[in-house]
Formats: structure tokens, sequence, C-alpha cells
């Protein structure tokens, strides 16, 4: 299948870059390797405004978050289904520390501030309280890749194959690689400062237990009814495989144990690398050297968050030849 524009990866990077480029008539095909080898299939989907132990906004929050719930909310329109839930995150304070840290930035912080959680409003222990932020929500990431699949596939867009990263020979006019972390430490772009971080989280069955907001205290909770909730997720930078490890089942079980005694049941353990360059800030553009080769990655933790705003950057310059900003370019990368 020929086409202007090859994107390789159908993760969140490729998948709402197609949507981009589609929207704009260009054509395009992707390709993908086809098995379940992608982050953003495992990843929780959170799209938390503030972040961290620093709590800190997350960077141009103010203008990439409208833009992500604008993307969505298309994309939904388009295949008739609702992939984003906007929901109010609680923030737990692990500490009288982290209580004094967040009272010195309450202003700061007030437009993503929705109210405050008291203990006695908890169905565990909560004795430093919390904060709920608003803004964010929960991308169903499964879902929305999903049903773009296959939508673009009924389109003809697809083509399943394994890419050679290491050489990565265009054969369109411009082929951009979104492979995640397999796009980073090597191959063309191989010249970035990466951070790759492996990430685990399991789902699990604890009947009985009342929580029905995303709370998050060293780790997250998220609620998926029926009983289920996701709870994760780890961070190690030694190895980065997708294998699940019992290590990080237990770090995940230990933040579980932090919520409730009830018993539970794991259903499900899943790992993922995030591809991380500078936090997590997307990094577009075309390759220093080669035009026709260009790069859509450094998600990091903020797929959900970054990638509909990058994607829109990206398909611009790729269309209609806007230069991309330096904050963004992978050629102000160079060192
Ligand atoms: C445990 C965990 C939890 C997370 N939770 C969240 C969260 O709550 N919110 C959030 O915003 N982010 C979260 N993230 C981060 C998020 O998953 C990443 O930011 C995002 O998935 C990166 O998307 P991507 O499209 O760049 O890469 P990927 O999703 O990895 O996609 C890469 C694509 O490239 C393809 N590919 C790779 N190599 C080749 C090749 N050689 N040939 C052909 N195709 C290839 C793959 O098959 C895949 O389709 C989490 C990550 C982890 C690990």
């Amino acid at each position: 299948m020929k086409a202007d524009i090859t994107i390789v990866g159908q993760g969140i990077a490729g998948t709402c870059l197609t949507w981009r480029l589609w929207d704009r008539g260009k054509s395009i095909r992707i390709v993908h390797r086809g098995d379940h080898r992608s982050t953003s299939l495992i990843s929780a989907g959170l799209l938390t405004p503030v972040t961290g132990r620093g709590m800190n906004p997350s960077w141009r929050l103010e203008e990439f978050l409208p833009e992500a719930l604008r993307f969505y909310r298309s994309v939904e329109r388009v295949l008739e289904e609702q992939f984003f839930y906007e929901t109010p995150i609680v923030r737990l304070f692990a500490n009288a520390g982290e209580r004094a840290r967040f009272d010195a930035k309450r202003e700061e912080l007030a437009p993503w501030i929705e109210g405050m959680v008291e203990n006695s409003e908890c169905p565990y222990d909560a004795p430093h309280g919390g904060v709920v932020w608003a803004g964010g929500g929960r991308l169903d990431t499964q879902r929305f890749l999903e049903a773009s699949k296959g939508y673009f596939r009924a389109a003809g867009l697809f083509d399943v194959r394994e890419v050679d990263l290491e050489v990565a020979a265009p054969d369109s006019e411009v082929t951009v690689l979104c492979a995640g972390a397999a796009g980073l430490g090597s191959g063309p772009f191989g010249f970035l400062p990466e951070r790759r971080a492996k990430g685990e989280l399991l789902t699990v069955r604890i009947l009985g237990f009342p929580e029905e907001r995303i709370v998050s205290r060293n780790g997250w909770i998220i609620p998926l009814g029926g009983g289920l909730f996701r709870a994760g997720s780890t961070y190690s930078w030694d190895d980065l495989t997708d294998t699940i490890t019992t290590a990080g089942r237990a770090q995940i079980e230990e933040l579980i144990r932090s919520f409730t005694n009830l018993p539970y049941e794991v259903v499900e353990h899943v790992a993922g690398v995030r591809p991380i360059v500078r936090q997590s800030r997307p990094v577009i553009g075309r390759h220093p050297e080669q035009e026709n080769l260009a790069i859509f990655n450094g998600l990091g933790s903020k797929g959900v968050l970054y990638a509909p705003g990058a994607a829109e950057r990206l398909a611009s310059h790729l269309s209609e030849g806007t230069e991309i900003e330096e904050a963004l370019n992978v050629r102000a990368m160079v060192s």
C-alpha cells in the first residue's frame, strides 16, 4: 500500500496523529506490529492536572488540557462511543509534610482545586485529608485504540508488520516513527537523551470496597465498576522489558493494603515501558539530517494529556508546513 505519510506504531501517539492527518484528508498508512506490545494498551488512562510529590500542575496544562478534551470529544462523535470520562481525582496527603506543602501552594493550585476531603469522608484511614483536583479524568485507552483501529482498518489504512527501527528506511514522502519506548535509545533518533521507565499495574476484584472515586496516595486506585479496581503503578529504570515481576506485584499489593484489609483477587497483571525523554514533554519533528523521517515520542507518563495537542502540531507541520516550536522540536535537541 502506498501513501504520502507512513505512521509507524498505533499507540496513543500514532493514533492521535492518524486522526489529525485523516481530518486533513491526507494520504496515510499505519504500520503496526499487530500484537499487543503497546504501552498505551496497558496505560491506566489517567489525566491528572496536578502530579507528583511536588504537586505541580502539568507543563502548559491550560493549553494542552482543553485541546485534549476537544479532541477526544470529536473522535467520540465520529465513532459514536464515549472514551473520555471527566472525573474528579482525589489526592490524599501521605503525611503532614505533604499537607503543609499543599497549603503553601494552595493559591497557585486554586484553578485545579474542586474541593477538600476530610478523613471522615473516606472509607479508609486518611489522617491528613486530601484535595480533589478538577479538570482531569480517565481515557478508556484500550477502547479508544481499538475503536480507532477498527475505523482505520475499514478505511484500508492498516498494514501489520514489524519495521526495522534501526534503519527505518522511509518509502513514503515522510515516515513518522511513533514507536514509543522501542523507538528510543538506538536507531535514527538514538541521539535523544532518554530515561525510559518500566511500569506495572494490577486489576483486582475487591468485593465490598465502597470507594467510587479515583484516589491517589503513593500510587492510585481506579474504580472500574463491578468490584473491579485498577491499581498502580511502579517505576523502574533497570529492566526495560514488558515482563511482569513479583517485586512489582508486591509493591502494588502493599498499596492496596494501605487502603483496605478486605480480601481481593488479582484479575490481571501487566507491564509496559514509558517513553520518557524530558520528563513527560513530547518530542516531535523531522530528523536533523533526514527530511523524510520524523518522530512523535516522549509522552512519558502523560500520553493522554499531551498526545492530542502534539499530534495537532505535527500534523500541521507535515500538511501545512507550520514551524514546530522549539520546546517540542526534536531538531532543537541535537547537542
Ligand atoms: C504502568 C503504566 C501506567 C501508565 N498510566 C498512564 C496514565 O494513567 N496516563 C497517561 O497519560 N499515561 C500513562 N502511562 C504512559 C503511557 O502509557 C505512555 O505515555 C503512552 O502509552 C506512550 O504512547 P506511544 O504511542 O508513544 O507508545 P506505545 O503505546 O508503546 O506505542 C508504540 C507503537 O509502536 C509500535 N511499534 C514499536 N516498534 C515497532 C516496530 N519495530 N515495527 C512496527 N511497529 C512498532 C507498537 O506496536 C505500538 O503500536 C502509563 C504507562 C505505564 C507503563
